[in-house]
This record gives structure tokens, sequence and C-alpha cells, in this order.
């Protein structure tokens, strides 16, 4: 008989962020937008921590990552962990101890199909492997509360979420305002140079618990100074895909949203509110399949999961209505699941979960974009599965120009190249559309042109145009022929 002791892994004992520790402990975090981090930063300082914000991962980033990480680990895992060992190495003269007592990463988690559910661990592994073995790691699970590791350090409270949900959503904002008006701006970098402002008057704001209604209302007026040319005719692109890859501005996805821009399109990037709401969403449709098994604890959690809603929705709208409510509407969940699901079961949830295929439906049925691109790092599983259905979705929308590209660090002339091929189609068919809208009309462009030079009101930004077509310059001819 064998009497070999069997001895079961049981996960190494963590470390904890203490009470005490708080004052003299800086709380990292990264892997957002430069207007979401800054932003991010105000709001865990206005509740009495220390917080700064990663550099932007690059190429650098990726290889540390492989280098201190597993094998076969999806491309945002390596960025973000090789980004923290570098920022960490930066700090080095301090001594590693000193690192190790002084500063801990905060990362969401989540249970799931997909790697996301072993970044934590993948990130202590990496941060051994580079001379870290006692640093800190946080995880806030995406549902629920922060793990133990955080040793109660950090408070979970209504005014953390509170703070957390400002940020994001105004981060949000800024980018929309950048993304929409830049391409048209007729003074070159002033959208930048403005945003820039109000991103730092916004953080003060957030820090101090100002009001940041009044920060917004003095955008809207400064924004209104800004003088844009709405006739020129540009692709409208929307950029989705695996949540980090869409979403960084580096080397991650070859810095793609502003390269479109340079290469002449108006870019429509997705806001991270509209991942909240998927979040939400998608854990409220959980729940209710679950009231039949555990009725009292589903309930309870249905509740909780409405209040949050509720809270977001506030902030989102409240602060769309200060921008005189010309930043566009969140898409319905419900809608994007009824567009996803004859391809895509909206119960699989890892990544996107079907969220990449609904939004490509939607870009072509509900005119939002002339072309999409859809980023999928390497080794993502989530956006593979969606990969294999976007096929079938291209076929049944004759109208869809697609691309979908792989981020793996390297290829970016290969990626570059067809993407500029399919932009080109978009250039099109931009073009077709203002033509079309132009004789629908009965507008000449010359006139239209003319009527825009001596009239300082059709140069202003915040414009609410309706959304009739699907490019910026369609929708300004059918506004200005009213
Ligand atoms: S969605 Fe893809 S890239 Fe993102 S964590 Fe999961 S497997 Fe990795």
């Amino acid at each position: 008989m064998n009497t070999t002791e069997v001895k079961h892994y049981k996960k190494p004992v963590e470390l904890p962020l203490t009470k005490e520790e708080v004052n003299t402990t800086t709380i990292l975090f990264g892997g957002l937008t430069l207007n979401h981090e800054h932003l991010l930063k105000g709001a865990i300082e206005s509740l009495g921590y220390h917080a700064d914000y990663l550099p932007v991962p690059d190429n650098q980033s990726l290889q540390k990552g492989k280098e201190y990480g597993n094998r076969g680990q999806c491309n945002p895992t390596y960025y973000t962990v090789g980004n923290l060992i570098r920022y960490l190495n930066g700090l080095k003269e301090r001594g590693i101890k000193d690192i190790e007592k002084k500063f801990v990463f905060l990362t969401a988690a989540a249970c799931g199909p997909c790697r996301f559910g072993m970044y934590e661990s993948e990130y202590r592994k990496s941060l051994q492997n580079a001379g870290f073995g006692n640093f800190r790691i946080l995880t806030f699970e995406q549902s629920d509360k922060f793990s133990e590791t955080s040793g109660g350090g950090l408070d979970t409270n209504r005014a953390f979420y509170t703070a957390l949900i400002k940020s994001l959503v105004l981060g949000d904002m800024l980018n929309e305002i950048g993304y929409r008006i830049r391409p048209y701006e007729e003074i070159k970098g002033e959208t930048d140079e403005v945003i820039a402002m109000y991103r730092e008057k916004l953080f003060m704001a957030l820090r101090n618990g100002s009001s940041v209604r009044e920060q917004l209302h003095g955008l809207r007026e400064r924004l209104e100074h800004i003088k844009v040319d709405f006739l020129t005719v540009k692709p409208l692109v929307q950029i989705i895909g695996e949540f980090w890859a869409q979403t960084t501005e580096g080397d991650g996805n070859y810095k793609l949203a502003r390269w479109l821009e340079s290469e002449g399109a108006e870019v429509k990037l997705e806001p991270v509110s509209t991942w909240i709401d998927y979040l939400l969403w998608s854990s409220m449709l959980e729940e209710k399949e679950k009231l039949r098994i555990k009725p009292v604890k589903s309930t309870e959690r249905m509740i909780g999961i409405f209040m949050l809603e509720r809270l977001f929705k506030f902030y989102f709208n409240t602060y769309r209505r200060a921008l005189g409510s010309w930043i566009q509407k969140l898409p319905s969940q419900g809608r994007l699941a009824g567009y996803a699901s004859p391809y895509f079961d909206v119960h699989i949830t890892g990544g996107e979960g079907h969220l990449e295929v609904g939004k490509h439906i939607m870009a072509f049925k509900d005119k939002k974009a002339h072309m999409v691109v859809s980023v999928k790092p390497f080794g993502c599983m989530p956006s593979t599965l969606s990969d294999g259905v976007q096929s079938k979705v291209t076929s049944d929308i004759p109208s869809s120009i697609f691309v979908s590209i792989e981020t793996s660090g390297d290829a970016e002339i290969n990626v570059k190249s067809r993407v500029q091929m399919k932009l080109y189609e978009a250039r099109q068919k931009a073009r077709d559309e203002f033509d079309t809208v132009l004789s629908e009309y009965g507008a000449e462009y010359n006139n239209l042109k003319n009527l825009l030079q001596n009239n300082h009101r059709l140069s202003n930004p915040m414009i609410n145009m309706p959304h009739r077509y699907t490019g910026t310059a369609a929708n300004f001819v059918s506004f200005m022929s009213r």
C-alpha cells in the first residue's frame, strides 16, 4: 500500500495592505488611457490614498513581460506585467524592501474562462522572477469586492465606487471630445490643448471634491471657440476588440487610433462606460438565471447590481447634460445582445463576450461607422472565438467593411497595410454617402462652404447634429439644409 503523503497545492499567503500602511503606501495602477488614468488618480486621492499610474506600456514592456512571465500568455498580460516591472526597476535605488513596503499594484481580476482569471498569479510569478517576491498585488474583483489581499487597507464602500465611476465616465468623455473634434479642427493641436487643460481642472475637482459640473460647463464654453470644418469628408472608423487592446494608446495596438486619424479618418473609440454597462448587464442576466436555485442570494445581488447601475447612469447622464447632451448615448446592451445572439450565445463570457459581434453589426445597421477594425491581442481566446463568427456576419451584411487585426508587438507594417486597404474602401463609401446626401437635399458643396465661412455658429464643434447618416459631413449637410 502506498503511504506517500499527498501534498495539495495551497495558494501562497498574500501580504496585506493594512490600514496603518495606507498613509505611507502608493497605489499604482495602469492599462487605460491617459485621460482615464489621470482622473482616476485624482479620484483615488480624494479618498485619502496616495496613487499614481504607470506609463503607457510599450514593446520594451512586452519583452520584459515575456522575459519574466510564463510561456503562452496573451499579449496584455506581458505588456502590463512588463510595464510594472520596468517601473519598479526604475525605483531600485530606494532598495527592494522599501519598494515592496511603499508601493502596491491595484488591478481588476475576474474568475472566468479566459486568461484574465490568471492575471493575478501571473503578476506574482513575474514579479518574483524579477526580484520583487514580496510586492503586493491588490485585486479588485469585477463583480464583487477587494480580495482578502487588500488586508482592510482599501475600503470598497459607496464612496469608492462613486469615485471610480466619476473618473472613468469623465475620461471617456474627454476621449470622445478629442476624437470627434480633432479631425476637423482648423488650428492643429487646439483640441488637445483644451483637453489637457481641462484634464487638469477635472483632476483637481475630483481630488478636492469641488464641482465637476462647473468644470464641464467651462469646458463646453471653451470648446465652442474651437473652429471646425465639418464639411470635410472623412470615413468614420470604429475600433472594437479585446478590452485592453482596443483601449491602450501605445504599442499594444500600434497606436492605432492616432494613426488612423493621421490617415484621414475620424475614429470612434469604445468608451470604458460601455464595458461597465456590459458587466452590469451580464451580471444581472446571470443572477436572473440563478433566481430559481438561490432566490434569496440572487435577489440580494440583483438589488446590488441595480443600485450600482443607477449610480453609474446617474453620473453618466449628469455629466453628459453638463456638456449639452453632445456626448453620444451609450448603446443599449439589450440591442447589442439582440444583434449578436443569432451568431454568438450571450451567456458566453470572457473577454468581450458577445460584444465584439454585437458592436460590428450595430456599426452598420445603426449607421455608426463606415468601417470597423477589431483588435485581437496575440493569444487571445475570446477574440479568436468572435473572429470565427465575424466572417459570417460580414457575409450577411454586405455593407460591412470589417478588418480584424492581431497585435503581436511586431508585424506593424503588415497590420497597417491591411487596415489601409480597407480604409481606402471606407473613404470611398464616405464620399459616396456625402454626394448622395448633397443630391438628396439639392445642395451645392460650394454654397455650403460659403455659408460655413460666413456663419461662425456653423463652425462650432458643439453643434448637436441629427444622426441620419454615418459620416459627420453627411449629417452636417442634413443639419445645414433643415
Ligand atoms: S480577453 Fe483575451 S487578451 Fe484579454 S485577458 Fe482574456 S485571453 Fe487575454
